[in-house]
């Protein structure tokens, strides 16, 4: 019997897996991730019994594929308010999705099925001879490669001319733990001011666990502070906090971790995903826009488009 052709998909966030997931019944896939497990920009930091949430916070849900693989990875509601300081009103969350042991969950389950290897980076592409070359040292053939990396890092690795104009802003996020929980009106706050972004109690994903904060610096003030020290960052941060609440709160620890290709600037591209030559391909959310579902929409798109060219 004819072996299936081989699927070499980079990186294991959502996009990557919603795509693999698809794929399964048809190729043979294999998945290379740069850090030591699935997710990417799904990414919490566990720190005793408590965690932050560091990339995503919450995604919305409009498509019934993305809802289904949200029930099958065990996905919550949007458990709490949330209120923006731009647009002076409460915002609805009906639509918007978390999970309690962190956004990574959200492809946990899928990710079991998954053949993924952690700890590759992939640092070239013979697209000639089809082989991808990792730090490692390991070479792996393939018949169809898959990008899933950010744009900016999917261009510098295969040389693609495309004359897209996506640029990615970066973000800093610093996750503070606070030694007494705060009595807020709101569990979430967008664009508090023009350094913040986001500043969110764990209680709207996890009411059970001991309350921690995530801060996230608004584009310009990431840019402006990316090389400033982290404890300067973790200091900046609460000072941020104690002034949004009026409160006086201690911080126990804090973890800061720097997006330098956060969130994209595209807005709903029809296009789902990119078609190079040789059979190589690049998804994930720039194709669409900067949301957790427009990355499962970019990998389900790739994934329909090859199951049915399949020869
Ligand atoms: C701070 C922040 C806040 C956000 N907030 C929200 C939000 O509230 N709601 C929302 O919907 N979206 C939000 N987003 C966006 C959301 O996280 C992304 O849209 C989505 O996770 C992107 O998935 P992806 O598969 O396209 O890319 P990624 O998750 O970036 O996956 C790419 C993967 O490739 C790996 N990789 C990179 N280079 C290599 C290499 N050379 N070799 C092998 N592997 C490699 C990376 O490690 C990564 O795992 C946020 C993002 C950030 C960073």
């Amino acid at each position: 019997m004819k072996e299936s052709p081989k699927i070499v998909i980079l990186g294991a966030g959502m996009s990557a897996v919603a795509c693999a997931e698809s794929l399964l019944d048809f190729f043979q896939v294999e998945l290379y991730e740069k850090s030591k497990g699935f997710g990417g920009r799904l990414c919490s930091k566990k720190y005793h019994e408590t965690r932050f949430h560091l990339g995503a916070q919450f995604c919305t849900c409009t498509d019934p594929d993305f809802k289904k693989l949200l029930n099958k990875n065990n996905a919550k509601k949007f458990n709490g308010s949330m209120y923006n300081f731009f647009q002076k009103e409460e915002i609805e969350t009906h639509q918007y999705f978390v999970h309690p042991d962190g956004m990574q969950a959200l492809v946990r389950e899928s990710s079991e099925s998954l053949d993924i290897k952690a700890r590759e980076k992939c640092i070239r592409v013979d697209a000639q001879n089809k082989i991808a070359y990792f730090e490692s040292g390991l070479e792996v053939s393939y018949d169809i490669l898959i990008s899933s990396l950010p744009f900016p890092q999917a261009q510098e690795l295969l040389e693609f001319d495309e004359s897209l104009n996506i640029n990615f802003d970066p973000c800093i996020a610093v996750g503070l733990m606070i030694n007494s929980a705060i009595k807020t009106k709101y569990s979430a706050y967008q664009s508090v001011n023009q350094d913040i972004s986001w500043a969110a109690s764990s209680k709207f994903y996890n009411a059970t666990i001991d309350e921690t904060w995530v801060l996230q610096f608004s584009p310009e003030t990431s840019r402006a502070m990316f090389d400033v020290s982290e404890n300067q960052l973790a200091d900046f941060a609460s000072n941020q906090l104690n002034e949004l609440f009026d409160s006086d709160i201690i911080i126990e620890d804090s973890h800061v971790f720097k997006w330098k290709y956060a969130q994209c600037n595209r807005l709903n591209s029809e296009k789902k995903f990119i078609a190079l030559e040789n059979d190589i391909f690049a998804i994930g959310d720039w194709n669409i826009s900067p949301r957790v579902e427009s990355a499962f929409l970019s990998g389900k798109a790739l994934a329909k488009f090859l199951v049915s060219n399949k020869k």
